[in-house]
């Protein structure tokens, strides 16, 4: 039989990952013995539901021979078949984070390789042949799948048992490797305690051992201690022990933020042991991002992506809930519906909840850090199903705001509202800098009050949809009326808006398709002029729509002028002169979209007109 290529982009990879000296070749043993565990998962499951099948004595072996240099992993999982072998170790598993590699440059490229489970092939990185051996559970058939770099044949075997024999052919030594250290057994099983400590069958290793009269003897003896970490008690465990078991469980090696480790005794029995990652993945808001919560029971591996039992807005959790209640004989389908899902969602949820609560309570550094990793997705837990948990989570909210440029929650900002302060005032814009410029800003800090300043493009939807903190409404300095005047003040914008009704109405001709009003303003300070909109839609909420459903809304445009400054009194002066206004009127209403952070309308028409002024002013 002829020899198979592998596709090409498995072949890149494992080009990549047999030459990257920088890789840690260690690995190769968790992935092998990774792969065991998960065939006697398989098995186990079977046995469960189908009575032909049986599933005792579980177990891997890991066996070294220094003379024929190879390394062996035995397991009586599940098998595999011929067609299995072929679509299983004939193609690369994980695409999605090859397409992430390839975009990164070289260097970046080889250090990463570590961070993703490299699974079967990263056997390449220490052996230049390998030989598979397997036959399905049920089968009669067995299969021998030889690899080598170059590619693979399948042919038909003998095999007794079930389950899968993996011998690897150990590379020689180079300079720069010296490949013999994997032939000794002391330092295969230093590896399996590394790094497959908690796999939950016993791994099984010839070791030599003294018997009572002190001769030596080789003694099959297990290397693991199989006690799952989330199953022993916390006195017994060190930061350390948990840290690794996120890092060999997640590939992250940062250490994660937060550790959660608790059990819950009742109705409903569960341990869980979850993470909140220091770092946001780098797929989070993708669709590839997958949860990463396991669900186990009684110590045996249920499901990934577990999202049954944590709430969307918490799916930056990871880690593993196990439940003594679960029966295992239902088919996933009804796991779904498990009332006892139920219940322990509820209490992941609430875990998690008050878990955040005290960290900003006790910990506001390390919160903020929280936050600006996972606090869009809190935000948009906030507003997804009209707000339908925004009491469980707007506590957890923070913004940054005009004091100090600190995060405050809501809670901060209602206790410390000046007297007569109604509303929660906020500014939108792409980021702090920008939002600091808004000449809408100046007289609302004048007064005293307090911005929070609103940078997510999802901040401005839930504030609409949380409506009011505390009984105070959330009101946009950007949007509508802001009610920021005494009686007297408001009587003279009335008063100067009646002596120059006039000039406005002329101003609004002039602008007439591209404004639904001309007014005067309270709002503002230094600036001539600013844009606002009514109170519906927000400009930033227009871009933000038109975004996603490449549309065409638009938020009403209305231009408010400074009556104080001294531009609008010189227009003022020249229309009662008798001049024509129209293309200040433009120009003005051209400057107010800038400041607004939106396009001008026509850029041609826009310089021509300030060439006109700037020849003018030259004369
Ligand atoms: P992953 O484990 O992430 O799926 P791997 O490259 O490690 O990726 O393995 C690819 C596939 O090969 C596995 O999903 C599994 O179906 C199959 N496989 C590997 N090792 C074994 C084994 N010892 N027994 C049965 N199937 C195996
Ligand atoms: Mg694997």
């Amino acid at each position: 039989m002829a020899i198979k290529q592998f596709k090409t982009e498995s072949k890149r990879l494992l080009d990549l990952m047999a030459n990257s000296i920088y890789t840690n070749t260690d690995i190769f043993l968790r992935e092998l013995v990774s792969n065991a565990s998960d065939a006697l998962d398989k098995r186990y499951f079977l046995s469960l539901t189908d009575t032909g099948i049986t599933a005792d004595d579980l177990k891997i072996r890991v066996e070294c021979d220094k003379k024929e240099k190879t390394i062996t992993v035995t397991d009586n999982g599940i098998g595999m078949n011929r067609e299995e072998l072929e679509s299983n170790l004939g193609t690369i598993a994980r695409s999605g984070s090859f397409d992430f590699k390839e975009k990164l440059d070289e260097k970046e490229e080889i250090d990463i390789i570590g961070q993703f489970g490299v699974g079967f092939y990263s056997a390449f990185m220490v052996a230049d042949r390998i030989e598979v051996l397997t036959r399905k559970v049920g089968e009669e058939k067995a299969y021998l799948w030889t690899g080598t770099m170059e590619g693979y044949e399948i042919k038909q075997a003998k095999k007794e048992d079930y389950g899968t024999v993996i011998i690897l052919h150990i590379k020689n030594n180079t300079r720069e490797k010296k490949y013999d250290q994997y032939l000794k057994t002391d330092n295969l099983q230093m590896l399996v305690k590394k790094y497959s400590d908690f796999i939950r069958y016993p791994i099984m290793m010839d070791l030599e051992t003294y018997d009572e009269n002190g001769n030596k003897e080789i003694k099959e003896t297990t290397v693991n201690s199989m006690i799952p970490i989330w199953k022993k008690p916390k006195r017994e465990l060190k930061e350390e022990n948990y840290d690794e078991f996120y890092s060999l469980s997640y590939y992250d090696f940062e250490k994660p933020l937060k550790t959660i480790h608790y059990k819950v005794e009742g109705s409903t029995s569960y341990s869980a042991l979850l993470y909140i990652p220091s770092v946001r993945p780098f797929n989070y808001f993708s669709n590839e991002y997958k949860l990463g919560l396991k669900l186990y029971s009684k110590g045996v591996f249920i499901k990934d992506e577990a999202k049954e039992i944590v709430s969307d807005y918490f799916r930056f959790i990871r880690g593993v809930v196990d439940s003594d209640d679960l029966s295992l004989n239902i088919s996933r389908e009804i796991l779904q519906e498990d009332r006892q899902m139920a219940v322990m969602k509820k209490s992941i949820d609430k875990k998690i909840g008050t878990t955040l609560e005290k960290m900003l309570e006790n910990e506001r550094e390390t919160y903020e850090k929280f936050f600006e990793q996972f606090g869009q997705q809190l935000k948009f837990g906030t507003y997804d199903n009209y707000g339908q948990h925004k009491n469980e989570l707007i506590d957890l909210l923070i913004f940054k705001s005009s004091n100090e440029d600190r995060y405050v929650t809501l809670k901060e900002y209602v206790s410390r509202m000046k007297e007569g302060q109604k509303d929660i005032y906020y500014a939108s814009g792409d980021s702090v800098e920008t939002i600091k410029e808004l000449p809408q800003l100046e007289k609302v800090l004048d007064k005293g009050y307090e911005v929070l300043y609103f940078t997510d493009s999802v901040d401005e939807f839930m504030a609409n949809i949380i409506n009011a903190y505390d009984g105070k409404p959330f009101k946009s300095l950007q949007k509508g009326d802001l009610d920021l005047d005494s009686e007297e003040e408001k009587e003279e914008i009335e008063k100067k808006s009646k002596d120059n009704e006039k000039l406005l109405q002329t101003i609004k001709d002039d602008l007439k398709d591209k404004v639904t009003d001309v007014r005067l303003s309270s709002r503002l300070k230094s600036s001539p002029v600013c844009l606002v909109s009514d109170d519906s839609l927000s400009f930033g909420m227009e871009k933000t729509l038109n975004a996603i459903s490449q549309g065409s809304v638009k938020a009403s445009r209305i231009l408010e002028i400074n009556p104080d400054h001294k531009l609008f009194k010189a227009l003022a002066k020249a229309s009662k002169n008798g001049e024509k206004i129209s293309d200040y009127s433009t120009l003005l209403y051209e400057q107010a979209l800038m400041i607004a952070g939106l396009p001008v309308d026509d850029p041609l028409e826009y310089t021509r007109l300030v060439s006109d002024l700037m020849l003018k002013a030259m004369k």
